[in-house]
Parts: structure tokens; sequence; C-alpha cells
């Protein structure tokens, strides 16, 4: 191919990058369903095992259609490698075990999704690992918490489920200075919208199994960064311990990278109508869009963000308007999952955020009157329709 793809704009590298023809010339990338792979002779076999060769292998160590979705979504990145595995959570647990060790300190916004926040209570201590948890609005806060044996900054931005966001460039600053990694959790900004390896972070970490399917069928996860990291950090720990992402996972995963871009700015435009209908509504004491002026970081999400994704949360003052708002909906699906084609609305304090202590709840902001959307793509006037029918039924 004569084009260099890194020329690309976005929406080519999405339809084209990590291309891989067999000699049938198929326009559909091909499902390799193998397990293993045959040598031409055990010279070959030598070669492959040694690293001289660098062919597959087993498929718990890499396979054709997984490192087709692996080039596109680094292209997308715009990320030397990546390593793709079998959902978000073995990417974030596979992202921080491979760079810490026993005796080793972590730092991290305490508003995190709720299993990457049972890694760091309930797992990484068993192994000696302790952490601290921040506001991830406040710098001074990442600042204190550093101590000479922090290894690795985990943050996540926007948050779930309050979308609050975190000076990505700043506090990398801060965790290089005392000497450790940082793993961004990209999750909800989307790789359309925000790209974390340019504000300086060592490590991206996605669950493809959101926007990136964005059609609810497969769970996937990713990890990208330099070559030189990912070989040295994760490449034994993903052979050894096996979290690899299906091919034919990876498959689905592919042809959800061809239509993310044309998805996730149409479920953002949407995502900006509701957030000010919602706003707006007499029902709702507060709402928190990125993308609105009134969102307590908005100036710096309009810094590293150049799209404030499909996410709203809002607040009716009482559990028992959150839930008539809910049971009030029509076309929006009462579910935990965002990223989807379909949307969807969930009350966090008695689903995805139960497990957190109400006193760790409070302190993030997340009372029982919250409700979070992830915004489809049905039409929008429909989708205000339904929002507005279930706003008059909380108020
Ligand atoms: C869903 C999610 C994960 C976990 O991903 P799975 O694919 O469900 O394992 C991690 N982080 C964030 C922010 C998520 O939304």
């Amino acid at each position: 191919m004569a084009e260099d793809p890194n020329a690309w704009a976005p929406a080519t590298r999405l339809i084209r990058g990590g291309e891989n023809r067999s000699n049938q010339g198929e326009i559909s990338e091909p499902i390799y369903l193998t397990q293993s792979f045959a040598y031409e002779s055990a010279a070959a076999a030598d070669r492959r095992f040694s690293g001289e060769d660098p062919g597959f292998i087993y498929a718990r160590y890499g396979s054709p259609t997984t490192q087709m979705f692996e080039e596109r979504l680094a292209l997308l990145e715009g990320a030397e490698y990546c390593r793709a595995l079998a959902s978000g959570m073995a990417a974030v647990h596979t992202a921080l075990t491979g760079l810490l060790k026993a005796g080793d300190h972590l730092v991290a916004g305490r508003a995190l999704f709720g299993s990457c926040n049972w890694i760091i209570q309930n797992w990484l201590p068993r192994f000696g690992v302790e952490t601290t948890l921040v506001d991830a609005t406040d710098l001074g806060a990442w600042e204190a918490a550093m101590r000479p044996n922090t290894k690795v900054v985990l943050l996540e931005s926007p948050a779930n489920p309050l979308l609050e966001i975190t000076d990505i460039a700043a506090v990398v600053k801060i965790a290089h200075a005392a000497g450790a990694k940082v793993v961004v959790d990209n999750v909800f900004a989307t790789p359309i919208f925000q790209k974390p390896l340019a504000l300086g972070a060592d490590v991206v970490v996605y669950s493809a199994t959101k926007h990136i399917d964005g059609q609810g069928r497969v769970l996937g996860g990713a990890i990208l960064g330099s070559k030189a990291l990912l070989e040295d950090a994760y490449r034994d720990i993903i052979r050894h311990t096996g979290p690899a992402l299906s091919p034919f996972n990876a498959w689905v995963l592919l042809k959800g990278l061809e239509t993310l871009d044309l998805r996730v700015r149409r479920q953002t435009d949407s995502a900006a109508v509701l957030a000010d209908l919602i706003g707006d509504h007499r029902a709702v004491k507060r709402v928190l869009y990125p993308g609105r002026a009134d969102h307590p970081q908005a100036a710096v999400a309009r810094a590293q963000m150049s799209g404030f994704s499909n996410l709203v949360a809002f607040d009716l003052g009482s559990r028992e308007a959150a839930w008539r708002f809910l049971d009030a909906l029509e076309i929006i699906d009462i579910s935990n999952n965002l990223g989807d084609a379909k949307s969807m609305a969930t009350h966090p304090s008695t689903t995805t955020h139960r497990a957190m202590p109400e006193a760790n709840r409070l302190e993030i902001g997340l009372t029982e009157g919250y409700v979070r959307m992830s915004v489809g793509l049905e039409d929008v006037k429909d989708l205000s329709r339904d929002v507005k029918r279930a706003l008059d039924a909380a108020a």
C-alpha cells in the first residue's frame, strides 16, 4: 500500500487500518478461528519460538483477526502498539498488575468504575499493593498522595457516574515527577474525542464492550501505549495468564470500529440536545454534561476533549423521583450498559454503585436522586419526547 496510514483522518483509519487480506481477496476481514498454527519445518518452528520469525504460535499469545483489531485501534488512538484482551476488566487488571509488585503504591481517582474499585480495594492489597484514593479534580490531592514507592497513577475522565473531569496533562506531570506511570481509562471519552497518550499518559485502557462494539454484542478490552512498554510490562502476563480476546469477538469489534466515528458523533449531538432539555426541566436539580458551561470542570473538558461524548447525569432530588423517571420511559431502556446504539438509563446508587459504601458515594456527590443516561442512535426528537415524559412523571 502506497499511502501512509498515519496520514489518514480518523474515519479512514477506522475502515482501512490493520487490513490484512488473505489470498481470497475478501472485502470483510476473515475470522481466523484457530487455536494454533502449523510450521513448514522443524527449523521454521524453532525460528518462530525464538522470536526471529514474528508469526503466530498459539492464540493465547496472539492471532490474526485479533491483530487486525489491535492495529486498527492503535492507528485510531495514535498509539505505537495495542494488545486486545477479553474484556475491559481484563485490560484494567493487566494494565495495573503488569506495572506493580509487592511493596508498591498506587494512586487513583476515587470516582472509579465499580470493578476497578474492587481490584484496588480488595484484590491488590492481597499482593501487597497499597492504594490512596483522591478527589481527581484536586491537583493538590494528587500531589500530596505521591510517595517514593508510587509506581502507578490510575484515572478515569470523564469518570463514572457523575462525569467528573480530571486534568490529564497536569496529573501526568505530577506522576512523572514522582516516577510513576499514568494509566488512563478512556472509555467514557472514547478514542474519538480524547487522546491521553498525546497528553503524556503512558497507558490507555478501553472496555471495547462499550462504544467500540456499540451494538450490545460482545465483551472486549484493549491496552495501548508504546511498543517498548507494552512488550516489557505486558507481553508475558498476557501470554501466561490467558486474558486473550476471542477471534470472533475481535471480528465483531473490527466491524464496530468501522462505524465508531459516525455513531459516537451522532450520539454526542443528541446528548447535547438532551442535556439542555434536562437542564431546563423543573424536576431537575442539577444536570452534569461536560459540554455544558455549567459543568464544574467545563474549561478542562474543553481543553482536553474534542467532543463531550454521549453520557449525561442528572439529579432528580430523591430515589423516588429517579425511579419514577426510569419507570416512565417508553423508548429508552433501564440498563447499566453504555455506548450502545440503544439509549439506556440507570440509577447508579442502586445498581452500578450499590456495592460502594454510602459514605463514599456521598463523597463523590452521588446522591440517590441521580440518573445516568447513555444516549444512543434513535432519532433525537423521539428521545426528547421520551425524556420529557419521564421528567414530567418525576416532577
Ligand atoms: C465497562 C467499563 C469497564 C469494564 O469493562 P468490561 O468490558 O465490562 O469488562 C472499565 N472501565 C469503564 C470506565 C467502563 O465503563
